[in-house]
This record gives structure tokens, sequence and C-alpha cells, in this order.
């Protein structure tokens, strides 16, 4: 039997075991904290700092390949590991979108559009940027942003004075895309081949993922495929190999990259019962060796983020038990507003439907 080694013990390490178990192998994970949600389920526990490198090191040791859930691990503990152990995916594509200069880089070498960009480390530096780009604009800090944490939005010239705090740490600042909407796609990549997973559009609030819409109904197969193409390309074309999420805004027929998460994704839990094979299942299949498997949607699916203000909701409909309605709550002990809690999966509806039966049961 093998054994898959998480680094990372949230609501993505929870899953990834889930489907570890259902083919047949073993996990050990490791996270700082003694409650993580992976634990309730994982075969093994490492209670450590992500930096670890002593945890780390018997986190490799005791496993036949490891996976990560978590964005924010170094590379001047993970590269040496690397070189030692199974790591498929590798330090590589987490090193490529650590920082948000080097991450939309990258993208534009891979091939795909960004929103136009400009390094801002002070205030000389972002008002050139703001005179290169425009306004209005995103600043943002380039390492350890998520979320939409560590983000102005610059609408007037008035608004750099305000930005001026932010610049202790480096910055980018983005042109501001007035986009459609978003929309993001999840790919599982055996090195040669690539599985794709359906595009939803998404739906954010206050930064965070609210709504995912599966298929996302606003574009059509072209604009779908092409999207999905791009991803494809891009992954090959930088060799990443395990599961890559990318978010795109979607402007008219174009569309820009946003980022990118070389892990499962918010936007990609409805895969597990709205698709015929999931993203964490994908990914393990990755990760054993074995053949990926390409997903087709069962049905129109919702998913709905489940935060600290939604959690009573959340429960209720969990309690009616209805058909096509899968709740799923992290087992997180503490619960807060803005604080991902689970999720609900609507398999079998579409956007109408939901606004119409459901979007009232939830906090606006
Ligand atoms: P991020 O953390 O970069 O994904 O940003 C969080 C959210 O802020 C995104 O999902 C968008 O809704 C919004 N946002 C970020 N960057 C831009 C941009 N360049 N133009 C317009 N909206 C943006």
């Amino acid at each position: 039997m093998k054994t898959i080694g998480i680094i990372g013990g949230g609501q993505l390490g929870l899953m990834i075991i889930e489907q570890a178990h259902l083919l047949g192998a073993r996990t050990v994970c490791l996270d700082p904290a003694a409650d993580a949600p992976a634990f309730a389920l994982s075969d093994e526990r490492i209670v450590a700092a992500y930096d670890d490198p002593a945890a780390l090191e018997e986190l490799c040791r005791r496993s036949d390949a490891v996976t990560y859930e978590f964005e924010n691990v170094p590379g001047s503990v993970l590269i040496p590991l690397e070189k030692r152990y199974n790591i498929p995916q590798g330090f590589r594509p987490l090193y490529d979108s650590q920082d948000r200069l080097r991450e939309k880089e990258n993208a534009r070498a891979g091939g795909l559009a960004t929103p136009e960009y400009a390094a801002a480390d002070d205030e000389a530096s972002l008002r050139a940027a703001v005179a290169k780009i425009g306004l209005p604009a995103v600043l943002k800090t380039r390492t350890l942003g998520y979320d939409g944490h560590g983000q102005l939005v610059l609408k007037t010239e008035a608004d750099i004075e305000k930005a001026l705090p932010m610049l202790a740490v480096p910055c980018i600042l983005e042109q501001f895309v007035p986009f459609d909407f978003e929309a993001s796609v999840v790919l599982v990549s055996d090195g040669s081949r690539v599985v794709t997973f359906p595009i939803g559009r998404n739906v954010h609030r206050d930064g965070i993922l609210d709504l995912c819409f599966v298929p996302a109904g606003e574009m059509d197969d072209e604009l779908r495929g092409r999207m999905a193409a791009a991803g494809e390309r891009f992954m090959l074309t930088c060799g990443y190999r395990g599961i890559l999420a990318i978010e795109f805004f979607v402007k008219g027929r174009e569309f820009f990259f946003n980022e990118m998460a070389p892990r499962p994704h918010n936007s990609g839990h409805y895969t597990i019962e709205g698709c015929t094979t999931n993203q964490f299942r994908e990914l393990v299949r990755f990760l054993l060796g074995e053949p990926l498997q390409e997903p087709r949607l069962v049905a129109p699916t919702v998913m709905k983020n489940i935060l600290g203000q939604d959690l009573e909701a959340a429960e209720a409909i969990a309690a009616e038990n209805r058909p096509g309605v899968h709740v799923r709550l992290y087992g997180k002990t503490e619960s807060r507003p803005k604080r991902k809690m689970g999720h609900i999966t609507f398999v079998g509806m579409t956007p109408a439907e939901y606004g119409a039966v459901w979007a009232d049961r939830f906090v606006k």
C-alpha cells in the first residue's frame, strides 16, 4: 500500500485524503495546528511548521509521494528534499506562483495574456507604474497575498498617497480589468497528457470565492475550448506535472491570466459530485502513477462557499437532506466570518434556479 504525504492539513488536504483512501492509499499529513481538518482522517499526523526542515524530512521519509496543499512552503526547505524524495510536482510551480510579478512574467512567457503590470517598490516606481498603466489600477503585495488580502484599488492620483504604506513590501501594480466575469480552469498533467475539468464562472465577494456556476454558460464552446487549450499548452510549456488551477478575467472574447495555484482549488470543489471524476482524485492518481481519467460534467452544477456567517444556514440545509444538494463542512473547530467552513454543491442546478430558490438562504 502506498503512502501519500501532504504538506498542509486544511480542507484541501482533507479532501485529498478522502480520495487517496478511495484509491487504496494511506496518508501522512503535516500541519502546525493540532486540530487541522485533515488530521481527522489522515492515517499519520505530523504537527510542525511548514518550514520545519526535520519535520518535512520525516514526512518525506514516511511517504511514497509528497504533495502540498499549502502554497507558501519555502524553496529553501523543499528544493533539497525534492532531490532525495518523490515530490513529483516539485518546487518549480510553487516558485513560479509565490511572487505575483514572477507569476505574471511566467504566464506571459507561457503564452497567456495578462493585465498590464509593473513593479512598484517605492513612491517613484509606483508613480512610474501609474504613468505606464493608467488608472484605475490595483496595487498588490508581490508575496503572501491571498483572497484579496494585501490589495488596494487606486482610482485617482490622490489614491497614490494612500497606497504608500503598502510599499513597505515589494508590490506590483496591475491594470484594473473591467472584466465581464471571472472563470477558472483546473488541470492535472502527468507531464505528457493533461486532463481538464469543465470551466466554471466564479463570483467573488470581498475578494473571496463565493459561488461557482458550471458550466460557465456565458462562454460558448469555442471560448471555453480556447481557455482550456491555453491552460493545457501553458502547463506543458512550463513542464508542470500534477495539479494546476488558473484563474482568468474574461472580457468579451478575451481572457487574462490573474493567478495560478499548483494545488486543488476552491473553484474545483464542485467536481466531487458534479463530475465523473474530481480534482482530488486525479491528483491522487497522478501521485500514485496511475493513468489519469478525463472528467465529464454530470449536470449543471452550482457551488456555494460556506463562510462562518453562513454556517447555520448550511447546517439547516444539510438537515433537509435534499437530492442533489451536497453539504460539506470541514470540521474546523473555530468558526469566524470570512473563514471557509465548508461548501455546498448543488448538482443539476442552473444559476437561475439557484438565484430563485437558494440565494436568499445565505447572508447577503
Ligand atoms: P487576487 O487575489 O489577485 O485573485 O484578487 C482577488 C480579486 O480581486 C479577484 O478575484 C478580482 O475580483 C479582483 N481583482 C484582482 N486583480 C484585479 C484586476 N487587475 N482587475 C480587476 N479586478 C481585480
